[in-house]
């Protein structure tokens, strides 16, 4: 085994300790990874209050209160391999919420391996095959199966590109399947970590974008992140001024809310797609079959999926908008997410682990 650095929360706590964990030695198809910079996502915080379990995992009850979270994060090949084809020492890669799959099941055969049969192997919080749980990016080593891994374009910031890895993808995999291009109308719900990436890649691919907000102290950001504008949702005018404009309204909020004034922003044939609350939230069917909409959601993406996403921020200058922190200081940077004090996106640094 290897043995590195990493940051634990025990039994639902924010004030993580530093503690040496465990890697597992190289497999022919490993690669070990220096992280270098881990983004800091919500589920990071649902995972510490759950006692370990990760978000959505079917052995969520296995929790035993510890875990090591992270799971966006970028850093530098280290060590190969003996079977590793893609990568060599001193590669930049990125790695997000999955590390292993089956390989097998149809879903990972068509390139959705986040919705693998078998469940994919999340990067914290995960039963891996050994039994042992992983352990996730805040800390300064990862192994894991080299194609799980991707190129970081050079035309990237390390430190920026890490939160590409979850809410980059978790927000581009709806955009592309609505087929969203120029001339699309998209909304964007809640401005955090996912909703201002959505802004940034639902204007590149050429859509006019607005951000939906109960607050108008977001308009400027919102248009600074490349959206037309913002649209109050507590201003009943606005809304009905709004009615079935959008052929999208992408929901990034993180908290139970009512869904009926969203649905009726969509267009005829139009979509609202659910990212940021993975929970039972009440459904009017007549909201629905007025207008033919549709309700969707989505987890993260495959691997051509991602592999496009980060293709695609390369070419359009796209990362997410950070406040890098040192790791020591993690646990400020989970209460200030906790009550959303953040523009828009935490990164830890790692290199003060060593
Ligand atoms: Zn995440
Ligand atoms: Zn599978």
């Amino acid at each position: 085994m290897r043995t590195t650095t990493g940051w634990q929360s025990t039994h639902g706590s924010t004030a993580l300790e530093q503690v040496p964990i465990q890697r597992r030695d190289l497999r022919p198809d490993d690669i070990a990874v220096r992280i270098d910079f881990c983004g800091v996502c919500h589920s990071d915080l649902h995972a510490i209050h759950a006692g370990g379990a990760a978000v959505g995992s079917p052995d969520a009850s296995a929790g035993d209160g510890a875990v090591v979270p992270g799971h966006e994060f970028t850093g530098t090949v280290t060590e190969a391999g003996s079977g590793v084809s893609r990568f060599r020492a001193g590669d930049r890669v990125a790695v997000g919420t999955i590390v292993d799959s089956c390989g097998a099941c149809p879903m990972c055969r068509a390139g959705q391996e986040n919705y693998c049969y078998e469940f994919p192997l999340l990067t914290y919080g995960g039963l891996d095959a050994d039994g042992s749980r992983t352990q996730g990016g805040y800390s300064r080593e990862y192994v894991l199966r080299e194609s799980f891994a991707y190129a970081l374009p050079p035309a990237l910031d390390p430190a920026a590109a890490a939160p590409l890895m979850c809410a980059g993808i978790t927000v581009w995999e709806p955009l592309r399947a609505a087929g969203i291009g120029p001339g699309s109308r998209v909304a964007v719900a809640g401005l955090g970590g996912l909703g201002h990436l959505a802004v940034r890649f639902a204007a590149a691919l050429g859509a006019e974008v607005t951000v939906l907000s109960r607050t108008a102290d977001k308009a400027e950001g919102a248009r600074a992140l490349g959206a037309e504008g913002l649209l109050l949702t507590t201003d009943a005018s606005q809304l009905d001024a709004a009615r079935e404009r959008f052929d999208l309204v992408l929901d990034t909020i993180s908290a139970p809310h009512d869904l009926a004034p969203l649905l009726r922003l969509v267009t005829v044939d139009g979509t609202l797609s659910l990212v940021g609350f993975l929970g039972e939230l009440p459904v009017n069917v007549m909201d629905l079959m007025a207008g033919r909409k549709r309700l969707t959601s989505s987890g993260v993406g495959g691997r051509p999926q991602t592999a496009q996403m980060l293709e695609f921020a390369a070419e359009h200058g796209i990362t997410a908008q950070i406040e890098l922190l040192p790791s020591a200081k993690v646990e400020e940077a989970l209460t200030r997410l906790e009550r959303g004090d953040v523009r828009y996106r935490f990164v830890l640094d790692l290199s003060d682990l060593g």
